[in-house]
């Protein structure tokens, strides 16, 4: 079977000539959990977006389960779910309701058990009714998941889902993923964290300037370079 997602030989140039991501190729199997490991400014987020839809590839491809993500724009949006870096959502409203919202925005029915499943899942049920700016931080981000995943995507995109978070809620998060990844979602995950890839993921690419310069499977990954070695990727 064709891999879910596949990346070919994709570059992307921001305004002003910065080359940001340099001839990708990936290919992400369904079911997996992938994680993007590279330092600050490396492209991850970039990549993340161009395959979300969300910033425009200057040439190559992108197919979310053989769909082309410019071509067919509205269906490979249907098919990802991002979860961003930044805390952004309106702090007012309640959970249930900017989760339901959410799922409103890709045009599909109403489906209040699946709004409950996804709740319960990440231990939001409880809270449905709070507005969002009384939750803790780790119970915000858990929000932004329940929204990336309102429309059933098939691929959930976390970008840096523990970046500037205490040990306690990083392996809170890293429990949350694993639970995710057994209601059937393929996961893609960026991480400046090797300790997070080697924990979470059953492969690793590592990105530095704009270049995927190794992928491999974790254990394998971390035999062949060695903790160590794969920190001074990371600077
Ligand atoms: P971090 O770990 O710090 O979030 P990253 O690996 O996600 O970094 P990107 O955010 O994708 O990296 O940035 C890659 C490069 O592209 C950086 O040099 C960044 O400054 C640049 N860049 C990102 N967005 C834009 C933009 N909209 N316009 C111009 N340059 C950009």
């Amino acid at each position: 079977m064709a891999a879910l997602l596949s990346i070919e030989n994709l570059d992307k140039r921001y305004a002003g000539g910065l080359h940001a991501l340099k001839s990708v190729d990936l290919a992400i199997e369904r079911g997996e959990i992938f994680a993007l490991l590279g330092p600050n400014g490396a492209g991850k987020t970039t990549l993340i977006n161009v395959i979300c839809g969300i910033v425009t590839p200057s040439s190559g491809r992108v197919l979310v389960d053989g769909h082309d993500t410019v071509r067919d724009f509205r269906i490979t949006r249907r098919h990802t779910g991002l979860v961003p870096q930044e805390l952004y959502t309106d702090m007012f409203e309640t959970v249930w309701d900017t989760v339901s919202f959410s799922r409103g925005l890709f045009g599909l029915k109403p489906d209040p058990a699946h709004i409950e499943r996804v709740l319960r899942d990440l231990s939001l049920w409880e809270k449905r009714d709070n507005a969002i700016m009384t939750l803790s931080g780790g119970m915000k981000r858990r929000v932004l998941i329940a929204k990336a995943l309102a429309h059933e995507p098939k691929l959930l995109f976390l970008d840096e889902p523990t970046a500037g978070v205490d040990v306690e809620l990083r392996r809170d998060m890293w429990r949350l993923i694993e639970k995710l990844r057994e209601t059937g979602v393929t996961i893609v995950l960026t991480t400046h964290y090797i300790e997070e890839a080697e924990r979470m993921a059953d492969r690793v690419g590592v990105i530095r300037r704009g270049e995927i310069i190794v992928v491999d499977e974790t254990a394998s990954l971390m035999k062949k370079l060695g903790r160590k070695h794969l920190s001074l990727h990371l600077q």
